[in-house]
């Protein structure tokens, strides 16, 4: 790297959701600790989740610039959304109109978006690939745009594949049938009932086309995910689906201290001292962490069935539910959360759980996991096998690269979308007791996947330390774009 990087600007503009902004904060750190000049672009109503990591981040002297803060009122009235809905998380799940509402009416920033870029004119922008847009502005200021899409390549070639070889129009819809994905490294079996509907989302058709084009029109992509997690997808990527990326992945692992591992997005809804205390009592390997991420509202009846799986599988578990799907307060069990806090074989988190904090201590062996990207990815870098179990999005993909590429989880056994809020069928607490016992019970399978999983972990650090891939990957973009303003500046 030349010295000239200490004049290299990013900014990073995040969907607004707690699993886009995480990743680009951490994204942000890696890139500042580098040398970079960062600026996170947001709303004002997010600016309270974001600024304790900077803070933190700009405290800890690593940086050679101070991650800096840019913020933009967002009109979310003008476009018919409650006052203050600033965040995807603060529409219910069971709203879809609303929820996809939400990711159109952010364009309402155009204006502001582009009146921050002329004033900042940075050496490029990275901006969520929900974001389109805003590679019109990036072009016309003549801004490298670089999308970050927050999951990894395996999904993304996947989703070419997809419509490449338009896969559902020769599938009807209601079919229980398993078709292959066909080109891809490997042998993937997926069913019509784990993608969504577009019909039932009037305009998602039109998002997807944006987002695809405005992607062939961006200067590249950067990846959370590092090469030798999915090296066959890397070179698919590249070849078949013909873009740039570089991967500098897994960005969670900048998160080094205590400190930082705890204080990521929301504020925790328990003690991390009293957390960590918890899970010293419990023997290496032994504890069932479970979460659904911070978006999906899991329903009453499911969280019963939950709570009679973990009972069942007589494992210590820490179980986080961020939101419930109803009124009913009263949503665990008769006596189940006194009978397994005082014998202390459960914690049970309502709210923000420190996950990284969790997952990287020795006592916890299985993740059941809704499959979004990050916490996929950070159980993969925590080194713990999972059960997955996935929901919307691109996680039924995610659960595949999981349980078929990289073999370090096993699946629940769910196969319907849970689209933009459609009612699911409940799994229950046996089939959750089973998934858990094939993780964590021993046994050959399981160890085999312990293995893999550790191996993976030691690749995952091995990867973001100097000499690593994702470093390298990372060095590489900053010395191209400070020879491409280089070469800007002799024009
Ligand atoms: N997360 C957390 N505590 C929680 C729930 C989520 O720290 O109680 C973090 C998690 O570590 C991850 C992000 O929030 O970084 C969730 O992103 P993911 O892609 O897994 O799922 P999403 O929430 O977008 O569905």
């Amino acid at each position: 790297m030349g010295s000239t990087t200490q004049e290299l600007h990013i900014l990073f503009f995040p969907f607004l959701a707690p699993g886009h902004i995480i990743p680009t904060v951490d994204l942000a750190k890696l890139f500042a600790s580098r040398g970079v000049k960062t600026t996170i672009l947001t709303t004002t109503g997010n600016a309270s989740s974001i600024q304790p990591s900077i803070d933190q981040a700009n405290d800890s002297c690593s940086l050679r610039h101070p991650i800096a803060l840019s913020l933009l009122p967002l009109p979310a009235a003008e476009a018919g959304l409650p006052v203050g809905c600033e965040n995807v998380t603060g529409i219910p799940f069971t709203d879809p109109d609303t929820r996809f509402k939400f990711i159109t009416m952010i364009e309402l920033l155009r204006q502001p978006f582009a009146r921050v870029l002329r004033e900042l004119l940075p050496d490029a922008v990275v901006t969520d690939f929900l974001l389109p847009w805003t590679q019109d502005i990036a072009t016309e200021l003549a801004v490298p745009r670089l999308v970050f899409h927050g999951t990894n390549l395996f999904s993304r070639c996947a989703s070419h594949c997809m419509n490449h070889f338009k896969v559902l129009e020769s599938v009807p819809a209601g079919s229980a049938q398993s078709f292959v994905l066909p080109g891809l490294p490997h042998r993937i079996e997926m069913r019509r009932s784990q993608f969504w509907d577009p019909d039932k989302i009037p305009g998602l058709m039109v998002l997807l086309d944006q987002i695809k084009n405005s992607e062939e029109r961006s200067y590249g992509v950067v990846a959370n995910s590092y090469y030798e997690l999915e090296p066959d997808y890397a070179e698919h990527y590249r070849k078949v689906v013909g873009r740039r990326v570089w991967n500098v992945g897994p960005v969670s692992l900048c998160n080094r201290n205590e400190m930082e591992k705890s204080r990521r997005g929301d504020e925790t809804s328990i003690d991390c001292n009293e957390c960590l205390s918890w899970l010293n009592t419990k023997k290496p390997g032994s504890v069932v962490y479970v979460c659904f991420g911070s978006m999906y509202e899991l329903p009453i009846a499911q969280i019963r069935e939950i709570a009679f799986g973990l009972e069942a599988s007589d494992k210590p578990f820490i179980l986080a539910v961020r939101v419930v799907r109803g009124n009913d307060s009263d949503w665990l069990p008769e006596g189940f959360e006194e009978e397994v806090v005082g014998r202390r074989k459960g914690l049970i988190i309502r709210g923000w759980a420190p996950q990284i904090l969790i997952l990287n201590h020795e006592a916890v062996g299985g993740f059941v996991t809704h499959c979004g990207w990050n916490s996929c990815l950070e159980g993969v870098s925590a080194g713990v096998p999972m059960i997955t179990w996935p929901m919307f999005a691109e996680q039924f993909f995610n659960e595949r690269l999981i349980v078929d590429v990289l073999k370090v989880g096993v699946g629940v056994g769910v196969v319907e979308h849970a689209g933009m809020g459609a009612e699911r069928r409940v799994v229950t607490g046996e089939e959750i007791r089973r998934a858990v016992g094939r993780v964590m019970d021993g046994g050959e399978e399981a160890e085999e996947m312990r293995r893999r999983a550790r191996e993976l972990a030691e690749m995952a650090r091995r990867a973001v330390e100097e000499g690593g891939s994702s470093y390298a990957d990372v060095g590489k973009l900053i010395d191209e774009l400070i020879e491409r303003r280089k070469r800007a500046g002799t024009e």
